[in-house]
């Protein structure tokens, strides 16, 4: 069993600390615990399913780093291969074997011709965007509400109200100037998409998704609408650019796309790939890929691009990665909504799971009645303080829930019978949590 969380004094020093040097005391913002409250807790180190913090508590994890640790944390096969790779040295900017290797590794799994690897997701589709800009000779770009593509300045824009919502800048810093080819539309609204080519058709460089949304809490695709999207743009003559860095090589070997089958022009991965280094990846058609320096003009690059402990981590990670990890992943997704199903109907608390394979989350909707969560605008109709109540009992049972409501919860092959066991037992005094408020 996992220890019962009571101590967070050593957390809770680190953080005024933190504070102190890094504003809110983290370094990407939905550390802080800033929409359930309390004290976030630092860790020290992770072994298979769990992590361990500063004051000795231990949790099951249910985070796996945003997506990244698919097998688990410290295993030992990629913690040797990484330890034999930082012997040899860690940077050379120069070409290295791995990123061939994982190069062809993620063209293998996925229907990307040529890729180009970087350092983070945001780089990814910062890169992606650049690059159709390039290859289309158009300015706009098609992103839907509640979709997270990383902080490039032209993605932060927000939806406004009206079905055409030309980019508002939703975070001061980004220019009106940087979102003005940026339309926001609602996810899995086929009519807004075709209004927006209706009236910019031939301005649209791209539209860009995520896969299967998991930003916004898990929001799947409806309707084919990726297919609609892909087949769209191809009629309009811009690309259709799929965002993997969640759902790749974490769904299935090559992610959501071995769901749906739909090829997009250009897709991002990140995540998974890096194994728990900084590692990520734009890729897709050959003749869109071309453009791109040294053997186009569209220029790109990086220091630490393709690092070699990065694409070690990575390489190592994928090639642990088979179908029988892809179908346990699946396994154990289904065994714990199963169980967060059951505790909440115990305790009479109305919410909707939804799941894109193995990645789901859990909305706290008003009723059940009818409860769907198709977009942005459904996702923030949640009784937010029950997801609050509900995250601190299980943090105080031992478990480890992304600390928002709008986040996907993300499992690793780590987990085993008794991790899952340790799940149900959060999951009573949670469920009641939840129903108290
Ligand atoms: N795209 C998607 C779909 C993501 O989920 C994320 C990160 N959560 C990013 C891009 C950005 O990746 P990074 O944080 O590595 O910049």
């Amino acid at each position: 069993m996992a220890a019962v969380p009571d101590h967070t004094e050593h957390s809770a020093a680190l953080f005024d600390r933190a504070s102190a040097v890094t504003p809110g005391g983290v370094n990407s913002p939905v550390r802080a615990f800033r929409a359930v409250g309390g004290v976030p807790r630092f860790m020290t180190s992770g072994d298979g399913s769990h992590i361990t913090d500063v004051d000795g508590n231990r949790y099951l994890d249910l985070v796996c780093s945003w997506g990244p640790m698919l097998l688990g944390h410290a295993h030992p096969e990629v913690t040797a291969a990484v330890q034999a790779a930082v012997a040899r040295g860690t940077s050379y900017g120069t070409p290295t074997e791995p990123e061939v290797l994982l190069g062809e590794e993620i063209v293998a799994r996925t229907p990307v011709d040529k890729v180009r690897l970087v350092s983070s997701g945001t780089e990814a589709t910062m890169s992606a965007l650049r690059l159709a800009r390039g290859f289309t000779g158009r300015a706009k770009i098609v992103k839907f509400a509640g979709c997270y593509h990383g902080h490039v300045d032209a993605l932060l824009a927000q939806a406004g109200s009206g079905v055409i919502t030309l980019g508002i800048p939703g975070t001061p810093g980004v220019t009106e100037a940087t979102t003005a080819d940026t339309i926001v539309l609602p996810y899995n609204d086929q009519a807004a998409v075709t209004a927006a080519f209706a009236e910019y058709g031939d301005q649209i460089a791209a539209v860009i998704t995520e896969a299967s949304p998991g930003n916004m809490g898990v929001v799947p695709p409806r309707d084919n609408f990726n297919a609609f999207l892909a087949k769209t743009c191809t009629d309009n003559g811009a690309l259709f650019i799929s965002d993997e860095v969640m759902t790749g090589f974490r769904i299935t070997k090559s992610g959501w796309y071995g769901v749906d089958g739909v090829r997009p022009d250009l897709m991002t991965f990140g995540k998974v790939m890096g194994g728990g280094f900084p590692a990520a990846a734009f890729g897709g058609r050959a003749d869109v890929m071309a453009h791109l320096a040294p053997e186009g003009s569209v220029y790109q690059a990086g220091t630490l691009s393709g690092n070699p402990i990065a694409t070690t981590a990575g390489l190592t990670t994928l090639r642990l990665a088979t179908d029988e990890v892809y179908a346990k992943l699946d396994r154990t997704a289904l065994t714990i909504q199963s169980l967060v199903s059951t505790a909440l109907d115990k305790e009479g608390v109305p919410h909707v799971i939804q799941a894109a394979g193995n990645l789901f989350s859990v909305f706290f909707v008003e009723s059940e009645e009818n409860a769907v969560i198709k977009n942005f605008g459904d996702a923030g109709a949640q009784v937010l303080p029950r997801f609050g109540a509900f995250f601190h009992a299980m943090l105080d049972g031992g478990v480890y829930l992304p600390p928002s409501a709008f986040e996907a919860w993300f499992v690793s092959s780590a987990i085993d019978d008794d991790g899952l066991a340790e799940i149900e037992s959060a999951l009573a005094p949670a469920a009641a949590a939840a129903a108290a408020v």
